[in-house]
């Protein structure tokens, strides 16, 4: 913990109160331990960004009484909800949504150890009211954070430049089902890059322009300033600052704001092939990731005839929805 980066005291992150289950004095002690043994069972929902991890967790929850929980590191702050791609309120249907946009920007860094307790609580608070909980998000430090029976809050699962998968725990906490949505890459790229297009278009320049902070550019990044759009158009306030309004569009200006938008483009991209490397990484350390394909789906959102891309999701329900169902039910009947 730096002066910069400031870190939570645990007990401010904790939107609720752990609950142990009550276990009656007569029973046998084979029973209680059986009991005490029983694991929480949780859908988790991994994907890169843009996949349709939100959208599959809100379908999911109209079908299984569940509540959601945030699992992405950016999201957790409030303020920045189109840059960050929050899931609006009328997406997400009337389904309760946990640890998503509940921190303020100068709250800090949420550790992946600080979201393993938030995080298991809201799990605990989800199951005792009879419901499932189902994790969604991109960040998978904390999605392994969660999950792993063992955790080492000084080691990152990830490490950068290893191919060995020794420092992820095989073993995990919870009964799972691990579903991943996933999208070929190339389909995924050029979805993407429509997508910062149109959230451009939607007041993400807005957004940023009114989040923009001299002083704090400059510092070191912590929490919701690593945002993919926050350093990308830094560059581009410091020379036009959002205050004068006067300002002319002229070719250096529009110059200046195409080089930020592409380099969101560009950062996207990264993002979604780390994000993807991290979940085969976790998948080779044994994890049981059941990969569903929305390849199909994503491509009719993108036909430019108006029937095509009408039927997205027809086949979205198709080929994302239904063998997620299946497989859920799998785990909660067992
Ligand atoms: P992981 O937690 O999976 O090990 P990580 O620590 O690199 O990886 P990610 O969650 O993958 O964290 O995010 C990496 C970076 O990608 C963030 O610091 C941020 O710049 C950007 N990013 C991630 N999620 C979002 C988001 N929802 N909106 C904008 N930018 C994001």
């Amino acid at each position: 913990t730096t002066a910069t980066s400031p870190s939570f005291s645990s007990h401010s992150l904790l939107p609720f109160t752990r609950r142990r289950r009550r276990q009656h004095p007569n029973q046998p002690v084979s029973v209680r331990m059986e009991q005490s043994r029983r694991k929480d069972k949780i859908v988790v929902i991994l994907g890169a960004t843009g996949a349709g991890k939100s959208r599959l967790s809100v379908d999911l929850a109209t079908r299984f009484p569940s509540e959601i929980i945030n699992s992405d590191k950016i999201q957790v702050y409030e303020g920045l909800e189109i840059t960050t791609n929050q899931i609006t309120i009328p997406d997400r249907r009337g389904v309760p949504h946990h640890l998503l946009g509940y921190l303020r920007p100068e709250d800090g860094e949420l550790s992946a150890g600080d979201f393993r307790i938030a995080a298991s609580n809201a799990v605990s608070d989800i199951t005792s009211r009879k419901k499932v909980p189902i994790i969604a998000g991109g960040s998978n430090s904390f999605v392994h954070a969660l999950l792993a029976e063992r955790f080492d809050p000084k080691s990152d699962p990830f490490a950068s430049g290893s191919s060995d998968s020794s420092s992820i725990c095989r073993d995990l906490r919870y009964d799972c089902c691990l579903l991943w949505v996933d999208v070929s890459e190339s389909v995924l790229f050029e979805y993407l890059l429509k997508r910062v297009d149109e959230m451009m278009d939607s007041g993400m320049f807005e957004e940023l322009s009114g989040f923009y902070d001299a002083v704090k550019s400059g510092l070191p990044r912590f929490g919701i300033r690593r945002a993919i759009g926050v350093p990308e158009f830094d560059g581009y306030f410091k020379m036009y600052p959002p205050e004068n309004k006067k300002g002319k569009w002229d070719p250096a200006k529009k110059a200046a704001y195409d080089k930020a938008v592409e380099d969101i483009k560009e950062n996207t991209l990264r993002l979604a092939k780390r994000q993807i490397g991290k979940i085969e990484k976790l998948r080779d350390a044994g994890w049981e990731i059941k990969r569903v394909d929305a390849t199909a789906s994503f491509r009719a959102v993108m036909m430019s005839s108006p029937e095509k891309r009408r039927e997205w999701r027809e086949i979205w329900e198709e080929q994302v929805l239904e063998p997620s169902v299946k497989i859920v039910n799998q785990l909660l009947v067992d």
